[in-house]
C-alpha cells in the first residue's frame, strides 16, 4: 500500500461518505458537520446502514461509543453487530438510533457530586464532526457523554461549546470590521506530543512505573543529558522502527502524524502532527497517545507518558499551537506582510492578549496535574507564570500604537550563512524563545505548558472562552459606532487593549529569578503547584465567564473542581503507598541482603587471617545500617501521614497537605535511598537502574 492508499483507510471520512451516502443523505451529514444544524432521524439511520457496511467490510465485528470521561482516557463498550434472526442465524444490524445515543452507566465515571444528586444514568451523543474509525476490529464513533439531565461528564462537551461560543463571537466581529462573506471561524490545533520509550524488560521490574508512571527512587546516572547529544541525533534503528510503526497506524487513523525526532533527555522522542480543527485535534492526540502505548508494545518497549518519569531529567510536555481560521481560509492570527496596517489581525491578537492577561489563572489551571507540577517553573518547562512572548516585531508594533507613532517595518534580514553553496534564505523576523509559556510563532500561538499526559481539550476550552469573551466585548465597544467613524474607534480600541494589557507580554527569558519578581511586581499570577491554583476554578470571575457563554454550569464547574482535587490526592495517595511497598518489600531487603553480604565477607576474612582489618565492609556495613535506620523511620512516618491525609475531610485542606507534607517526605525518602543504592552491589539490587533504563535501549 502507499502511503496515499493507507492514509485514513480505517477512517469513515468525507471521500467514503460521498461513495457510499445517497445524495441527500450526504448533503444533510455535511449540513449538520459544517453548520452544526440538527441531525433527523431518518439521516443517522442511512449514515448508520453506510458505516456498518464499510466498517464490515473492513473487518469489524463490533462498534462502540468512544468517549472522553474525566479519568482523562478515553473510554469505550463494545457492542457487537449481530441481531439474531430467530432461525438460530444472525445478519449485521446497525440502526440510527445505536449511531446517534448510546447509555453507559455513568455511575463509574468520576461526576464529582453529579452522582449523587442526579441518576447514575449516561448518556453518549455521537459527535458528527469528528469522523467514526475502526481500532481493533471495532467501530468507533466520537461521542459526547453526559448525565441523565444534561450535565457534561466529559471533556468533549465544553470544547464544542467553547468551539461555537467563538465562533459566535469571531464572526460578529468580522462582520462589523466588514468581512461579510465569513459565515464561522473554528480555532485550529497542533499538538506536539513528547513521549519516553524505555524497554518493557525494565518496567515490568518497576512498580513505580507500574503503578504511578513515574520513578519514585532511582539515583542519577554517571551521564545524564548534559552532553546534549540526544536532541535531534540521529534515530536508533529498533526507535525508527517503532516511530516508523507508529506513523502508519495513525496515518491508517488518518492522523496526520508529520513530524519525529530525539528530544533532549535520553530516550525521550517527540511526534507532531498536522494541525486539525481543535476537536478533530483532540480526538487525534488521544488516539495518539493510546496507539503510542500499542505500537511500543510490539516493539519491545513501554512508551512513558507521564510529565516527569525520571527525576533529574527532562520531563516530557505537549506543545498546543492554536490558531482561529474562517471558512473562507484565512488564518486570523497571519499577520501578512504589514502586520502594522492589518487592523483586522490586530483586532485578533489583541483579543488574545486581553484573554490571556484577564484569565492567567484559568490557562494555568488548565494544565495543572500533580505530574506536571514536577516540570513547571523547574527550568525546564515554562514558569508557573503565564506571560505571552511576542517578539520583536509585534512588539514594536505594541509599542508604535501605544505612543501614535507610526511604524516602520523593518526589512527582512537575508541570512548570511558564509557559503555561496547554500541556498539564500530570509530570517524570520522573531527568533524562537523556549521559555516563554504562550509564544506567537508567525501566524499562530504555542501554549507550552501542558505535561505530556494532558487532554488538550481542557487548555482549548479556556482558550476559546477566554478569547470568545475579549471578542465580544469588542463588538460590544465598537457595534453602535457609526461606520465612518469605525476606523478610529477600532484603532482607539487596540490602544486601549495594548495599554491595559501589555504586563502580559515578556520576551525575556523566563527562567531567571529575575523574572519571578518582576511578574510579581506586575501583578501577574504564580501559582506554583496544583492545589493552589485549582480554588480559582470556582472564583466568581471565573464562573462568570463559563455560565455567561454556556460552557459549564454552576453545577458543573463545581463537580469538576472537586474531580480535579480529588484526581490530585488519588495521584498522590498512590504514590506514597507505593513508594512505601517499594522500600519495605525490596529497597530495605536489599540493604539488608548488602549487609549481610560484607558481614560475611569480613568474618571469612577473619577466619583466614586474624590481622585483617576489613575496613571498607565495616564501613559499608555501618553506612548502610546507618541509611537504612533512617530510611525505616521515614517509611514509619511516611505511612502514618499517609493514613492521616486519607483521614482530612475537606478535600482542597486534603490537598494542600499531600502537597506539603507527603511530597516532601517522599523527597526525603528518595534522597536517603538513591545515596544507599550506589553502596549496594547490581546482583542484590531490587530494580533496574536509571543506568540500564536510559542507555541500554
Ligand atoms: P516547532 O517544534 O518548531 O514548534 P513543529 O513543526 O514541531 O514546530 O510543530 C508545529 C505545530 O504547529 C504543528 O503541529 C503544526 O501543524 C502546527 N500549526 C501550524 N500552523 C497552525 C495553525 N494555524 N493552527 C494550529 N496549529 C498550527
Ligand atoms: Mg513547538
Amino acid at each position: 500500500m502507499t502511503v496515499p492508499e493507507m492514509y485514513g483507510s480505517l477512517v469513515f471520512n468525507d471521500k467514503i461518505m460521498r461513495e457510499k451516502l445517497p445524495k441527500d443523505v450526504y448533503k444533510a451529514l455535511r449540513k449538520t458537520i459544517d453548520r452544526n444544524t440538527h441531525l433527523e432521524l431518518d439521516v443517522a439511520n442511512a449514515v448508520a446502514v453506510a458505516m456498518k457496511e464499510w466498517a464490515v467490510e473492513h473487518g469489524a465485528t463490533h462498534f462502540t461509543h468512544w468517549f472522553q470521561p474525566m479519568t482523562g482516557f478515553t473510554a469505550e463498550k463494545h457492542d457487537s453487530f449481530i441481531s439474531p434472526t430467530g432461525s438460530g442465524e444472525v445478519i449485521m444490524e446497525f440502526s440510527g438510533k445505536e449511531l446517534v445515543k448510546g447509555e453507559p452507566d455513568a455511575s463509574s465515571f468520576p461526576s464529582g457530586g453529579l452522582r449523587a444528586t442526579f441518576e447514575a444514568r449516561g448518556y453518549t451523543a455521537w459527535d458528527p464532526t469528528s469522523p467514526a474509525f475502526i481500532k481493533d476490529g471495532t467501530l468507533c464513533i466520537p461521542t459526547a457523554f453526559c448525565s441523565y439531565s444534561g450535565e457534561a461528564l466529559d471533556k468533549k462537551t465544553p470544547l464544542l461549546r467553547s468551539m461555537e461560543a467563538l465562533n459566535k463571537e469571531a464572526v460578529k466581529v468580522l462582520k462589523l470590521l466588514g468581512n461579510t462573506d465569513v459565515t464561522s471561524v473554528t480555532t485550529t490545533v497542533g499538538p506536539e506530543q513528547e513521549y519516553f520509550l524505555i524497554n518493557k524488560e525494565d518496567y515490568k521490574k518497576r512498580q513505580d512505573l507500574i503503578f504511578t508512571g513515574r520513578t519514585l527512587l532511582g539515583a542519577m546516572p554517571p551521564k545524564g543529558q548534559e552532553m546534549e547529544d540526544h536532541y535531534f541525533g540521529t534515530l536508533r534503528p529498533r526507535v525508527a522502527a517503532y516511530m516508523h510503526d507508529l506513523d502508519e497506524e495513525l496515518w491508517k487513523l488518518g492522523i496526520p502524524a508529520k513530524t519525529k525526532h530525539n528530544e533532549v533527555a535520553p530516550c525521550q522522542h517527540e511526534l507532531a502532527p498536522i494541525f486539525d480543527t481543535t476537536n478533530v485535534a483532540v480526538d487525534h492526540n488521544q488516539l495518539t497517545m493510546e496507539m503510542m502505548k500499542k505500537v511500543a508494545d510490539k516493539h519491545g518497549f513501554v512508551c512513558l507518558l507521564h510529565e516527569k518519569p525520571f527525576d533529574g531529567i527532562n520531563g516530557s510536555g505537549k506543545h498546543n499551537n492554536w490558531s482561529m481560521t474562517t471558512d473562507t481560509g484565512l488564518n486570523l492570527l497571519d499577520p501578512g506582510k504589514t502586520p502594522a496596517e492589518n487592523i483586522q489581525f490586530l483586532v485578533f491578537l489583541t483579543a488574545v492578549i486581553a484573554a490571556v492577561d484577564d484569565y492567567a489563572d484559568l490557562m494555568r489551571l488548565s494544565v495543572a496535574t500533580a505530574g506536571n507540577d514536577h516540570r513547571l517553573g523547574a527550568n525546564e518547562a515554562p514558569p508557573a507564570i503565564i506571560s505571552i512572548f511576542l517578539g520583536d516585531e509585534l512588539s514594536a508594533i505594541m509599542d508604535a500604537i501605544e505612543k501614535d507613532e507610526f511604524f516602520s517595518a523593518q526589512k527582512k534580514v537575508a541570512m548570511e550563512t558564509g557559503a555561496i553553496v547554500l541556498p539564500h534564505f530570509f530570517k524570520d523576523t522573531t527568533d524562537r524563545n523556549r521559555t516563554s509559556p504562550f509564544a506567537f510563532t508567525g501566524n499562530k500561538f504555542e501554549f507550552r505548558s501542558l505535561g505530556s499526559s494532558l487532554s488538550v481539550a481542557g487548555p482549548n476550552v479556556i482558550l476559546n472562552t477566554a478569547v470568545a469573551e475579549k471578542l465580544s466585548k469588542v463588538y460590544e465597544d465598537l457595534k453602535d459606532v457609526a461606520p465612518e467613524d469605525l476606523n478610529e474607534a477600532v484603532h482607539a480600541r487596540i490602544k486601549e487593549a495594548v495599554i491595559r494589557h501589555k504586563k502580559v507580554i515578556f520576551n525575556g527569558n523566563g527562567y531567571t529569578d529575575e523574572w519571578v519578581e518582576e511578574a510579581e511586581k506586575r501583578g501577574l499570577c504564580n501559582y506554583k503547584t496544583t492545589p493552589d491554583v485549582l480554588p480559582v476554578f470556582i472564583a466568581p470571575k471565573n464562573i462568570e465567564l463559563f455560565t455567561k457563554h454556556h460552557i459549564l454550569t454552576e453545577t458543573e464547574i463545581n463537580s469538576r473542581y472537586e474531580i480535579l482535587l480529588e484526581n490530585y490526592c488519588k495521584s498522590l495517595h498512590i504514590e506514597a503507598r507505593t513508594l512505601a511497598d517499594m522500600l519495605g518489600q525490596q529497597f530495605l531487603p536489599a540493604v539488608e541482603k548488602t549487609i549481610d553480604r560484607y558481614v560475611t565477607l569480613a568474618l571469612k576474612k577473619k577466619q583466614l587471617c586474624e590481622t585483617i582489618t576489613s575496613k571498607t565492609e565495616k564501613r559499608y556495613i555501618e553506612d548502610l545500617s546507618q541509611a537504612y535506620d533512617t530510611l525505616y523511620d521515614l517509611l514509619q512516618k511516611l505511612t502514618a501521614d499517609t493514613e492521616q491525609a486519607e483521614s482530612i475531610e475537606d478535600v482542597l485542606a486534603q490537598a494542600k497537605y499531600y502537597q506539603e507534607t507527603i511530597l516532601a517526605e517522599m523527597a526525603e525518602i528518595r534522597t536517603a535511598a538513591d545515596e544507599a543504592e550506589r553502596k549496594i552491589p547490581e546482583d542484590l539490587l531490587p530494580y533496574p537502574t536509571y543506568s540500564q533504563m536510559l542507555f541500554y535501549v
